[in-house]
């Protein structure tokens, strides 16, 4: 399910802004495009993995389409035609009610929240594949040429558009080159660079970044609930992004994250038998369950990058901020050299696990590796 929820009903018309957490330079550049009637026919939205790429790109469509705002919207905000619902006039190119936000209230702006607006459609991988394909991709082409029924503009959303087939890409390409009056792709993807040349060149391209640690963690205060303590250790971990942060903030993951730094605690002070027999665990893991190992094995690296950056006076930047006496005694226990080294082998090790290594052997590796306490044999 999508994200946009429905506007309370206090917010007032006028607010120049969209309901989307911190990229105000996108939302700007967006907004100021309809302002003017001078919205590109294609978007690259980028940006890491729970920035708020599909939020967006929906906010965008419900900006686009709301029935509210559309053309013949009047000055006070409501519609002097029938709710949205007629044929689009010629007028659809022309410019909105000036870039203001949709209402989240009318029935297109629910619709599109919802994700079940049949105009305002996202496309991406289809499990069990792992690319789109042309049958993806194909549907669109011949939609696209039809006249939008019920919106000011069709807006069809291609996530992870990285993973485009190269034959997907052509087809799409050619609806990118010759665009219908009024339809807009948005394209989003976290690898730029690895999508496809001839299809970035073409799109109008907005670079999404991650919020600050305080932004973060005052949305999570103010919008979220969240207590002012927990709300700083989520936007620590879950690395400024609001899809992060939501998924950090489960009971179960803050566990999970607990128990691990727990585990590597206890196998700082473990012997090369008890080592071992936690490397084998692990291994088992991987063939059925590698996210869970993966999982582990980041812990470990956070737990080493905090170290570094305390012996590097570097304090204000760690990221289990819950940890802080703990990390602090690793600080001082530990030679920086032998940091560095550990973080080496984890990396190493994750590539190697990503290279289809012997996975029991590189496991064991690892796990031998970790710094030693004086309580260990
Ligand atoms: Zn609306």
């Amino acid at each position: 399910m999508f994200l946009l929820a429905p506007r309370p009903s206090s917010r007032t018309p006028d607010l120049m802004v969209w309901d989307i957490v911190g990229h105000d330079r996108a939302v700007d550049l967006l907004r100021r495009g309809i302002a003017r009637g001078r919205v590109s026919h294609a978007y690259l939205l980028s940006g890491p993995a729970g920035v708020g790429k599909r939020t967006l790109a929906l906010e965008f469509a419900r900006a686009l389409n709301c029935e509210r705002l559309g053309p013949g919207a009047t000055k006070d905000g409501e519609r002097c035609t029938d709710g949205g619902r007629s044929e689009p006039s010629s007028s659809v190119l022309g410019p909105w009610s000036g870039g203001e936000p949709p209402c989240g209230a009318c029935r297109r702006c629910r619709l599109i929240g919802r994700g079940q607006h049949p105009e305002v459609r996202v496309i991406g991988v289809e499990p069990p594949h792992r690319i789109i394909r042309i049958a993806d991709i194909a549907p669109i082409q011949a939609e696209a040429q039809l006249r939008p029924a019920d919106a000011w503009r069709k807006v069809y959303i291609i996530e992870q558009a990285e993973l485009l087939h190269p034959d997907a890409a052509s087809r799409l390409l050619k609806t990118i080159e010759e665009p219908p009056e009024a339809v807009i792709m948005i394209l989003t993807t976290v690898d730029p660079e690895a999508t496809m040349e001839t299809i970035v060149s073409r799109c109008q391209h907005v670079r999404l970044r991650p919020l600050t640690r305080a932004a973060l963690a005052d949305h999570l205060v103010r919008d979220r609930g969240l207590l002012p303590d927990r709300a700083v250790l989520v936007a620590a971990l879950s690395g400024g992004t609001v899809g992060g942060a939501l998924c950090t903030n489960d009971d179960t993951s803050l566990e999970k994250r607990a128990r691990l730094i727990d585990d590597l605690a206890s196998l700082i002070d473990a012997d090369r038998v008890e080592r071992l027999s936690y490397a084998r665990g692990l291994a088992d893991r991987w063939s059925g369950r590698p996210e869970s190992v993966r999982d582990t094995l980041h812990a470990w690296l956070r737990w080493w990058r905090d170290v570094l950056l305390l012996q590097r006076g570097l304090g204000e930047r760690i990221v289990n901020l819950d940890r802080r006496s703990a990390l602090e005694r690793d600080a001082a226990r530990f030679a920086p050299t032998t940091i560095a080294a550990a973080i080496a082998q984890v990396r190493d090790t994750l590539m190697m696990l990503d290279q289809n290594v012997n996975a029991r052997l590189a496991l064991d590796v690892v796990a031998l590796g970790l710094p030693r306490s004086e309580l260990a044999a």
